[in-house]
């Protein structure tokens, strides 16, 4: 094993059980060489997606800057739609929706390990905004929504899948979705350590 293996969580959201799309998510990250040591069904309270989701002021007002971005490039006036044009009044407002994703449907909860486990995570992902990730991730394959529909929508963006975006935080997300004693496998894959 290098020192570059690692572990991250990976979640396939409500949007994307609803769309038949588990098997083929499932496929891109074992095709990468990426190993599953964990995966199981869930459906998720929203108290429990409050406690997945940061509340750090930098993070939330984040959702309300890319919000404000994809307003921008259609010049939709974000005074006219919700009152406001400060991101950190707008970012709880689309924290809340994202708590609201999760109600529609269960999700499916993995772990996977491998090298360079979280940066390929995210990149098999793509970007956050489908309309804008690159074709051949899963969110530029499977969907078209963008923040601008999404947001005058008054909803979330669906975007398929979660990733962590750090080891720390696919440390913390592993413990928080599978708890500290944690059900995790180990087990030899063919062609990659046998
Ligand atoms: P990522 O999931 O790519 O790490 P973020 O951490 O920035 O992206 O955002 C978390 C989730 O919040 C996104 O996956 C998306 O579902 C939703 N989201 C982010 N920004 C917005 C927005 N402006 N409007 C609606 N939903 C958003």
């Amino acid at each position: 094993m290098n020192k570059h293996h690692e572990r991250t969580f990976i979640m396939i959201k409500s949007d994307a059980v609803m769309k038949g799309l588990i098997g083929e998510i499932i496929k891109r990250f074992e095709n990468r060489d990426l190993k599953i040591i964990a995966l199981e069904m869930d459906f998720p309270t929203p108290e429990f997606m409050d406690g997945h989701y940061p509340k750090d002021p930098v993070w939330v007002t984040r959702l309300g800057e890319k919000l404000l971005t994809g307003f921008k490039k259609h010049n939709i006036d974000s005074v006219k739609e919700f009152g406001t044009e400060d991101p950190v009044k707008l970012g709880p407002m689309v924290r809340e929706w994202l708590i609201n994703y999760f109600t529609m449907a269960p999700v499916v909860k993995m772990v996977i390990e491998g090298s360079h486990a979280v940066d390929a995570g995210r990149k098999i992902i793509g970007a956050t905004m489908p309309n804008m990730a690159d074709l051949g991730t899963i969110r530029g394959d499977f969907s078209s929504d963008s923040s601008v529909i999404a947001n005058t929508a008054h909803r979330c963006v669906y975007n398929l899948v979660h990733a962590s975006e750090t080891v720390a935080e696919a440390e913390h997300e592993i413990n928080y979705w599978f708890g500290e004693g944690k059900k995790l496998f180990s087990y030899k894959r063919f062609g990659l350590d046998v």
